[in-house]
């Protein structure tokens, strides 16, 4: 399978491809950026197309498509528009744990017509408190009659005022004095329910992030998701298959600068000879390029090890590390290259920048995802070698 640009014959690439042109995706990726907003309108043209939800079974109203294929889109989608869709495009990935666990009518009810691109679900699990380690998250959540009362805070949360319901954690008080983490589908309309969007970010704006306030939230019963305490197992196996596609859509990024630098190298003349022709120049492009192409190969490959049902955290931890890392030192790179105006927002660089740099603190800061991958390394079982 090719997997870098040019991939003119591969029917995927071709569809993302096409998607991105008849909806001017480039162009509104950097209107976002001036006036953030969660995009409705693409969003929804998103879900009519089929393209929310790739690795989504058919069953739940998704394409049903491989891991690495997933990847692939992401990769080509961001690659032709901006992070912004990619995000988009993987919402119902972000909310397996309502696809898995949530009863058929909630799935009925809240996650076909997100696939559809009708409803947004967003995450909550960060608490002023706790972030990293979000074992330490203490918003309470007790039984009362049929149902439960949250009473608590989530901060740094995305979509702060734009999710129509999000996935909660909180604890159910147990014989454990921290008590059970448990996750429930929370409609944010609820009464008792305030949000507060923060006073702006350093990219990705259109997420409107902010703190959320749970004063007593009566949740019914029907709205937990699978089992008291089983919450933190049921998101670690999310954040596992978030962070190896998250890292897909920043190489896509980073790769639409690379190619564009590459690009204006070669036109630029500086001292009587093209920028391209410039060792200092020339050898960091040929750098980014190997990086970026080994980063995109690593990631296919915790892809396919999620799709074979294989333990690939530790994969997943570190290929979303490495494609910030190695796609901000590209995006730099870019910045630099194309000198003054590299450095303006007359091209997208910067924002790109900007954006791929929450993937260092988004889903796990960097740092936590070396303590998965050392912890995960440490601990797993190395085959026996054939006989
Ligand atoms: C763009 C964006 C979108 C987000 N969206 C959501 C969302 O939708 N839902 C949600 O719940 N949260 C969301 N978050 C929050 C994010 O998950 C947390 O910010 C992140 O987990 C870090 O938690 P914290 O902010 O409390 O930082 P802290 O836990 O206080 O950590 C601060 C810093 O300390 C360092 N650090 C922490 N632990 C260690 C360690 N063990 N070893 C070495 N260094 C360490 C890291 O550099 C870390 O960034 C989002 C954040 C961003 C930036």
């Amino acid at each position: 399978m090719a997997i870098l640009p040019p991939l003119p014959d591969d029917p995927l690439v071709v569809e993302v491809t096409d998607f991105a042109a008849r909806h001017k995706l480039a162009d509104r990726y950097r209107e976002l950026d001036r006036n953030p907003a969660f995009p409705r309108e693409e969003y929804r043209a998103m879900g009519r197309a089929g393209l929310l939800g790739l690795g989504t079974s058919t069953a739940l109203g998704g394409r049903g498509l491989s891991l690495p294929q997933v990847g692939l889109a992401l990769f080509h989608l961001v690659y032709r528009s901006g992070t912004v869709f990619g995000k988009l495009s993987i919402q119902p990935e972000f909310s397996s744990v309502l696809a898995d666990h949530g009863s058929p009518e909630l799935v009925e009810e809240w996650f076909r017509p997100m696939v559809r691109g009708d409803k947004v679900v967003g995450n909550q699990i960060t608490e002023p408190g706790a972030g990293s380690d979000a074992q330490g998250m203490t918003l309470s959540a007790t039984r009362e009659g049929e149902g439960y009362v949250l009473t608590g805070e989530k901060s740094e949360v995305a979509l702060c005022l734009d999710a129509d319901a999000a996935i909660v954690y909180g604890r159910v008080p147990s014989e454990d004095p921290r008590g059970k983490v448990t996750a429930f589908l929370v409609p944010q309309d609820l009464a008792g329910i305030t949000r507060d969007p923060s006073s702006g970010d350093l990219g990705e704006r259109w997420q409107r992030r902010g703190l959320v306030t749970y004063d007593h939230v009566r949740v019914p019963l029907r709205y937990r998701l699978g089992e008291e305490g089983m919450g933190f197992e049921y998101l670690r196996t999310e954040l596992t298959h978030d962070r190896a596609l998250l890292a897909a859509i920043y190489l896509g990024a980073a790769y639409t600068s690379w190619e564009a630098t590459v690009d204006y190298a070669r036109q630029r003349t500086v001292f009587g000879k093209p920028l391209a022709r410039q060792e200092a120049v020339s050898f960091s492009l040929a750098q980014d390029f190997a990086r970026l192409s080994a980063d995109w190969l690593y990631t296919l490959d915790a892809l396919s090890r999620l799709e074979r049902g294989e333990d690939a955290a530790a994969e997943a931890a570190l290929v979303k590390w490495v494609a910030v890392e190695d796609g901000l030192r590209a995006i730099d790179h870019a910045i630099q290259f194309h000198g003054g105006r590299g450095y303006s927002q007359d091209l997208p660089h910067e924002q790109r920048w900007r954006d791929v740099r929450a993937g260092g603190i988004a889903h796990g800061p960097s740092e936590i995802m070396l303590v998965v991958a050392a912890h995960e390394l440490r601990t797993r079982q190395t085959p026996a070698p054939p006989r």
